[in-house]
């Protein structure tokens, strides 16, 4: 048998039993540190690197008897593109993240071996709230939300994957995730209500879906939802 101790730093400790920081694990034969991390509950997407006596090891590296880990959460930032992939239930959070310009694919009925199947052929950052499916080998990128409130959700994300830089609002289709085009409005006017007709004159359209976008009502809102992100 052989025992090692690990200590998780910044707000893993949130996936261990009863959130304690530091995990002493026995464990037989040549298990690797990913292996081991995972085993405790902590899904590897949510590692940024692993100490042993100051020197980074790598997830694939096989500790030996008594050594002592630090496992540290990754630093704010994304290696790739920042497209995103929603589990079930994060409709919500797809609507913000859209209204801030990201690219995101959400359907409430893909089961796990979609899901998995779509980050692979299209390498986007899977989001969800179910860390066994962020521990799936072929998850490369990923993001176990804390939080269940929707714009709490946000805040993460945007901490997260450091994108306050990128926000890019009012560029994509809430419903469909297309990128909308502005219309003049001599072209939909039959499709306005008499208010709009009368108070907006800047328009876009999603060319997939045909919705129609001006800022009005969600406007304000939406507004400071994104300057509290910003600040
Ligand atoms: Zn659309």
């Amino acid at each position: 048998m052989k025992t090692i101790t690990l200590t998780f730093l910044g707000d893993l400790n949130l996936f261990l039993p009863g959130g304690k920081r530091e995990v002493t694990c026995t464990f037989r034969g040549r298990q690797t540190v990913k292996h081991l991390i995972e085993s405790l509950g902590v899904p590897h997407t949510e590692v940024g690197e692993v100490n042993r006596q100051g020197q980074r090891v790598r997830l694939d590296y096989i500790p030996r008897n008594k050594e002592h880990l630090t496992v540290h959460p990754p630093a704010p930032g994304c290696e790739v593109e920042p497209r995103f992939l929603l589990d079930a239930h994060l409709g919500r959070l797809t609507a913000y993240l859209r209204m801030l310009g990201f690219d995101c694919l959400y359907r409430n009925d893909y089961d796990d071996a979609e899901l998995t199947a779509i980050v692979q052929r299209e390498g986007r950052i899977l989001l969800t709230r179910d860390r066994r499916l962020l521990m799936r080998k072929a998850i490369r990128y990923g993001y176990c939300l804390r939080s269940s409130d929707p714009q709490e959700q946000l805040h993460e994300v945007v901490r997260r994957f450091d994108l306050t830089g990128k926000i890019s609002p009012f560029q994509r289709c809430l419903r469909c995730n297309h990128p909308l085009q502005p219309v003049p409005k001599r072209e939909i006017l039959h499709r306005l209500e008499p208010l709009t007709k009368k108070y907006f004159n800047e328009f876009h359209i999603c060319p997939h879906c045909d919705q129609i976008y001006w800022k009005g009502s969600h406007y304000e809102r939406m507004i400071r939802l994104i300057e509290s992100i910003r600040g």
